[in-house]
């Protein structure tokens, strides 16, 4: 059977890196030269670096930079793998989501916990399944790691150490390995998007607001002089906020500044609904955007996207109602 063409498109990460003089640092893809040959075996592989970042160096102009590569050369392979580091992955792999509709290709991120340099690596393993996963032809954006796949936008960086570093929260894994190879769930493929386009315009200007007991409402009233145009607040169980000694002023005086505000839940696993207590109901009605089960990733990125396209506050509700890609259940 004829090999499958994938691109490696490197950026860096653990699973590129090598101790250096303060620490592990990511190098380009000569490190990974051993296990690619291996690969080759399966698959016929191209390889592009694209950046050599730790992660925590990621932001929204690397992620506009990665989308745009997938984009042009995404009809020259039957898919794309990007190594990338483990701490910003779940961010990364959402924002192309938006950023790819229609996208045509199996685009498939991974990474590792230990460099792959070291012998007992964890990055040979998340390699080969997410090759395997790039080569099945099923289009959209995944993520691999531990012997599963999950949508990019569902995916969440749940250990900081562990190699069962991802989780795919509120939604079924793709695809899992076992004795049968890589089997896949079709209830957890990306759903088709139209027809492809490359939309990278994103706005930096959105806030990840953790909810603690006693916050102080200015804090709102200080993200709007910053010239902050969202916020995700990740709010306490199915969605309630303080709506008492003036708890609920920020957020107003957010809105009517035109900010939009989504309300996810502070709680990894099952969805938001503000409709349940009065604590959240107070908040529908004053016009915030629900969040129901997206990951906090999920939402701000597309928070972040949905400003960057220029959207206005009536169109970004509209947008959060809708299932783009898997990222929430509607
Ligand atoms: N600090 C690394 C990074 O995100 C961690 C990793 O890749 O596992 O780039």
């Amino acid at each position: 059977m004829e090999k499958k063409h994938i691109l490696l498109l490197t950026t860096g990460g653990t699973i590129a890196s090598l101790p250096g003089g303060e620490g592990l640092e990511p190098h380009r893809s000569d490190v990974m030269e051993r296990q690619l040959n291996q690969l080759r075996s399966y698959f016929d592989i191209t390889v592009e670096d694209l950046m050599c970042l730790d992660s925590s160096n990621i932001r929204p102009a690397e992620w506009q930079q990665i989308a745009k590569r997938v984009f042009e050369t995404r009809l020259d392979y039957d898919g794309i793998v990007i190594s990338h580091g483990t701490d910003t992955m779940a961010y990364t792999a959402s924002a192309i989501t938006w950023m790819l509709p229609g996208l045509d290709r199996p685009v498939v991120l991974t990474g590792s916990q230990l460099p792959l340099a070291d012998v007992l690596s964890d990055g040979p393993d998340n390699l080969r399944t997410a090759f395997a996963m790039a080569a099945t032809g099923c289009n959209g954006v995944y993520l691999a790691f531990d012997r599963k796949v999950m949508l990019g936008c569902r995916a969440v960086k749940v250990r900081a150490s562990g190699f069962s570093a991802f989780e795919s929260v509120n939604a079924h894994y793709t695809a899992q390995v076992s004795n049968l190879g890589l089997v896949l769930d079709h209830s957890g493929l990306q759903p088709q998007m139209g027809f492809p386009q490359l939309m990278t315009d994103i706005s930096d200007s959105v806030f990840l607001l953790k909810l603690t007991p006693g916050l102080d409402p200015r804090i709102f009233e200080m993200l709007s002089v910053m010239g902050y145009k969202g916020i995700v607040i990740e709010a306490f169980g199915l969605g309630g906020v303080n709506v008492l000694h003036e708890g609920l002023d920020g957020i107003r005086t957010a809105l009517q500044r035109d900010i939009s505000v989504v309300v996810t839940t502070q709680c990894l696993y099952d969805s938001a609904d503000l409709g349940v207590y009065q604590v959240g109901k107070k908040l529908l009605d004053l016009g915030v955007i629900q969040g129901r089960d997206m990951t906090s990733e999920a939402a701000m990125t597309k928070l972040m996207w949905a400003i960057g396209q220029g959207m206005n506050r009536r169109q970004i509700e509209a947008l959060f109602k809708r299932n783009l890609a898997g990222e929430i259940t509607v």
